[in-house]
């Protein structure tokens, strides 16, 4: 795959977080309320400022923390879709440079992801209800 760094993936954001995504960027001195909002099915998902991800550089045109992104990030544009499943989102300018192989191994990495950020979810949701 490759990734011309255009940012269109990194406008108005709603990319899931995973409990170990939250902590690694924690661990760099992000506060999580800087860059976590929870939606109303408790999913955590990056934050937007002025229609770009908080983590957006505007002036250089970059991911301020590329080497550390979310999971859901690096296996971007390989994306769920309820109808289709696994495919390669059409907004990435770069879409067809992704091979069969790596559809399939992000894919499957993709599946994993979700099954665990929904996990997840549901383990705060629980917590939440048991605390009113
Ligand atoms: S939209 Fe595609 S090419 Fe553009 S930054 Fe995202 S992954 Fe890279
Ligand atoms: S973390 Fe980086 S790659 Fe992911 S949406 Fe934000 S700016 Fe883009």
């Amino acid at each position: 795959m490759h990734c011309s760094h255009c940012g269109v993936c990194c406008e108005k954001t709603e990319m899931m977080l995973s409990n170990a995504d939250i902590e690694r960027l924690e661990k760099l001195s992000h506060d999580r309320q800087e860059f976590v909002r929870y939606d109303r099915h408790g999913f955590a998902r990056l934050k937007n400022r002025h229609e770009l991800c908080v983590f957006y550089d505007v002036e250089k045109c970059r991911c301020q923390i590329y080497r550390h992104r979310p999971l859901g990030c690096r296996i971007y544009p390989v994306i769920y879709s309820e109808q289709e499943g696994i495919v390669v989102d059409d907004l990435c300018p770069t879409q067809t440079t992704i091979s069969k192989r790596e559809l399939k191994r992000e894919g499957k990495k993709l599946m994993e992801l979700l099954k665990r950020i929904d996990n997840e979810a549901r383990a705060r949701e629980a917590l939440y209800a048991c605390i009113g």
